[in-house]
């Protein structure tokens, strides 16, 4: 099959967010299975050309319509079959330091950058003589690509087997833009209307896509079942359910390769399995770097670690985090770090909580993948009380490390944790359902009594760490959505 896949961002190269990991993953999956697979995403100033070896394809203003765009090309993957082609936009609009907003606002101008970069890419693919039997687009920034087919490019004959998917990542970011902003998009009048792109007097890029696109796909079955109600849908329920014979959830998986305790690579030493002595010093090395008492000698086993990775966003839950640790922390002596970064108040509040309890609490607010890795692998215990979670890869990578998450079981969080059963010894980690707190502290409370008896928490370290979600299984689902969107395409519709 010959599959273009459009993304804002793709790991290695740029990232916000789970989007970029699975951008970066499944094209090489797929290249891998012996499909034909070109990547293309924007070229942003952050992007290292050097380091990931780019190379540039064509000379300013080559490439016909692009307006002045140079191409770059690079590839994902170990090389030989495997390897998935990555084509780079290269133009002013991406000529920033960071993927969408800087110092927490968002550029002014996205709309124009994303609706640009949309088109752009299918005049790309042209360019490259890459004629697709699918376009995999991604969110709202590449919502509009079955748009755009269905309207400026309906009659070329290049796209015209084309099948489309869109898959969403975050129901949430929807690039919502003002009615004064339409004729930045080119597209006709007509379709500013509610079975459209208009959305309560203002413009939808996502909805365009939602209601364009051949298939509609999501990170989790779970998701693609909340996003259809009207307390997750945020404001697209109706959209989505009018569509929800074609939409279909896939988990995404997480690269194992990548997030392996048993390399040597780690900032700690191999584990696995069957030597979890590595495990425990990543814990000591994590407590030192956060300057954490580590408590040892006062009891066996020493206290427990909760360690929480994550963009600070109140998706993320962070306000019941937040109350949750001021309950837990004084009742118990467990110790808690933070790798996050994002709203400046959550970043203060963390920080206030690291004063409210010196030697107990660490935090680091960056983005740094190293350090998460570290995080990953010294804490006991992963915490990810999200509002809401499209998939989460989080709980997954904890996981890959043996280290047990607390979740809230929503979205692809209820897909992957099962809460553990101390009769059967069954589940791989600890849930609760109610956005609350209370329900947070219990249920952490609950898992550190667990990890009070050693014999029981070392076997449900061992059910996580053997816990697999595989980007085979992933990769398979979507072929079967891509087989499906081709065949819809062909027939007209379903
Ligand atoms: P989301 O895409 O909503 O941010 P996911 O759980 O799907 O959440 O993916 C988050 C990804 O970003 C994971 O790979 C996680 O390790 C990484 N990540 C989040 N925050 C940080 C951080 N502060 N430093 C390093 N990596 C981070």
């Amino acid at each position: 099959m010959k599959i273009a896949f459009f993304s804002s961002e793709v790991a290695p190269f740029s990232k916000t967010g789970g989007l970029a990991d699975v951008s970066g993953t499944l094209p090489q999956i797929l290249a891998a299975e012996g499909h034909e697979v070109v990547v293309v995403t924007p070229l942003y100033a952050c992007v290292d050309r050097t380091r990931h070896g780019l190379r540039h394809t064509s000379g300013r203003g080559e490439a016909p319509g692009l307006g002045g765009a140079e191409i770059w090309e690079g590839t994902l993957g170990a090389g030989g079959r495997s390897t998935a082609r990555v084509l780079f936009l290269s133009a002013a609009a991406f000529d920033r330091a960071n993927l969408y907003q800087e110092t927490g606002r968002d550029y002014p101008d996205n709309d124009v950058r994303f609706s640009y970069f949309s088109r752009a890419a299918l005049l790309l693919l042209k360019h490259v003589s890459f004629a697709p039997d699918v376009i995999h687009a991604n969110d709202w920034q590449t919502a509009l690509v079955p748009v755009y087919l269905k309207t400026h490019f309906l009659s070329d004959e290049f796209f015209s087997r084309c099948g489309t998917v869109l898959s969403i990542h975050n129901l949430a970011y929807q690039g919502v833009f003002e009615a004064d902003r339409w004729r930045a998009l080119g597209l006709p009048d007509r379709l500013f209307r509610m079975e459209a792109l208009e959305f309560y007097g203002k413009i939808n890029l996502l909805k365009g896509g939602l209601v364009f696109s051949d298939i509609l796909s999501t990170v989790s079955p779970r998701y693609a079942r909340e996003i259809q109600t009207q307390s997750n849908g945020a404001g697209l329920d109706g959209v989505l359910q009018s569509r929800a014979g074609t939409l279909v959830g896939i988990l995404n998986g997480i690269e194992y390769a990548d997030w392996d305790p048993s390399r040597d690579d780690n900032p700690f030493p191999p584990y696995g399995p069957e030597r979890m002595a590595g495990k425990s010093t990543a814990k000591k090395i994590l407590l030192e770097q956060f300057g954490l008492d580590s408590g040892a000698g006062g009891g066996d086993p020493a206290p427990a670690l909760l360690g929480s990775v994550t963009r600070l966003d109140p998706q993320k839950g962070c306000d019941i985090l937040l109350r949750g640790l001021f309950h837990i922390l004084p009742r118990t002596n467990a110790r808690f770090v933070m790798l996050g970064s994002g709203a400046r108040d959550l970043e203060a509040a963390f920080a206030n909580l690291a004063r409210q309890f010196p030697g107990r609490v660490g935090v680091a607010l960056k983005f740094d993948p190293k350090l998460a890795k570290l995080v990953y692998a010294g804490s006991d215990l992963f915490l990810m009380p999200s509002k809401y979670e499209p998939c989460g890869l989080g709980q997954m990578i904890a996981m890959a490390y043996g280290t047990v998450p607390v979740v809230r079981l929503t979205g692809g969080l209820a897909d992957t944790v099962r809460p553990y059963d101390e009769n059967s010894g069954k589940g791989n980690g600890f849930g609760f359902e109610s956005y609350t707190a209370e329900a947070l502290s219990r249920t952490v409370q609950r898992a550190l009594h667990i990890y009070r008896q050693k014999s029981l928490f070392s076997a449900l370290q061992q059910n996580a760490l053997r816990e697999r979600f595989t980007w085979g299984q992933a990769a398979r689902s979507y072929l079967d959505v891509y087989s499906r969107a081709i065949r819809i395409r062909a027939k007209g519709g379903e």
